[in-house]
């Protein structure tokens, strides 16, 4: 090796060990959000709890990757004892890697379970040719996972949902269901036996992504079957990433104000008792069991930190 080639050898090493450090400084602060969020939703939510056996629902996706990863982080300095399972839907889509799930799951030593069920045939047989299939295939998903999580006495069952997926069903509903409704962090299922909980639900989708490609979670595309995203999903992200580069700020915001309805302020009677108003007592309602879930005007100042401009929106609606 001449000197002039060993010295290039030494930059493009010192350069290598240069990005190296600067991606493992960026895996730390995005690993650090990530468990400071997931951390507080589940405190907020009183998602897990001592003895849990919580059912981690795995796509392959990058979601579902880094909400196992992060709740296994967590695991080991939780103050509770409590128990993680990884479970993988096989729905049989053509092209599907099988080994790519169990490879990666041995390799972190996480106890897990491989369902297979075909969902992809009925899918098939049950959407007219060129209809999107992503209704149906979700809700016979949904119904096998939370019948093998009694299978195996998992009492949670955790998904992968995030932030942006909470604000994108929730506008969803809102321009074509006519509903203010959204996912919420924690649910019961209609039939009362299962508990669904988002950890991700404070975390934002773009740090989750750049996690698992600083991770390089083994990625399975959930676009096998060849169905086209939801249409009506596709414009509202891309209505929100829009905002999000626009005016910055405004998908926290907005989040923040899921989380902070004041149900006297909208018009739903079957939310608040507006026929019950009276004069003479503060918000009109005399009985202050009623004012659940009502925010005063002091909760307006405490949020104030969030930023002047936001204060000045909700007064003005407030005093419409
Ligand atoms: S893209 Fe395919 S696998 Fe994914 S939810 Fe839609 S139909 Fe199911």
């Amino acid at each position: 090796m001449t000197a002039d080639t060993r010295i290039h050898a030494d930059q493009v090493d010192a350069a290598t060990n240069e990005l190296d450090k600067k991606r493992k400084t960026r895996l730390n602060k995005l690993q650090k959000r990530l468990r400071r969020e997931v951390g507080q939703a589940i405190e907020a939510f009183n998602m897990i709890e001592a003895g849990d056996k919580v059912m981690v629902c795995l796509s392959g996706g990058k979601d579902s990757y880094a909400m196992l990863d992060i709740l296994l982080n967590l695991q080991k300095s939780a103050p509770v004892d409590f128990e993680l399972v990884a479970v993988n839907l096989d729905q049989k889509q053509p092209g599907f890697p099988e080994h790519v799930l169990p490879e990666y799951l041995a390799s972190i030593g996480v106890p897990y379970h491989i369902v297979e069920r075909d969902t992809y045939s009925i899918v098939k047989e049950v959407v007219p040719e060129g209809k999107t299939t992503c209704a149906l295939c979700s809700r016979l998903r949904r119904g096998t996972l939370y019948g093998f999580a009694d299978e195996i006495g998992a009492n949670k069952i955790a998904l992968g949902h995030h932030r942006d997926d909470i604000l994108e069903t929730f506008f969803l509903n809102m321009f074509y269901g006519g509903k203010l409704k959204s996912m919420p962090p924690k649910l019961v299922s209609d039939d009362g036996k299962n508990m669904v909980i988002r950890p991700l639900a404070y975390a934002r989708e773009k740090d989750i992504a750049e996690y698992a490609e600083l991770k390089q979670f083994p990625i399975i595309p959930c676009n096998l079957c060849g169905s086209q995203e939801n249409l009506q999903r596709q414009v509202i992200k891309e209505m929100l990433q829009g905002w999000d580069k626009t005016n910055p700020g405004r998908i926290e915001t907005m989040f923040r104000a899921l989380c902070n309805v004041v149900p006297s302020h909208l018009a739903d009677t079957a939310l608040f008792d507006f026929k019950s108003l009276q004069l003479g007592f503060p918000h009109g309602i005399a009985d202050p069991a009623a004012l659940a879930g009502f925010r005063a005007e002091s909760d307006e100042e405490s949020s104030s930190g969030n930023g002047g401009v936001q204060t000045m929106e909700r007064i003005d609606i407030l005093s419409l």
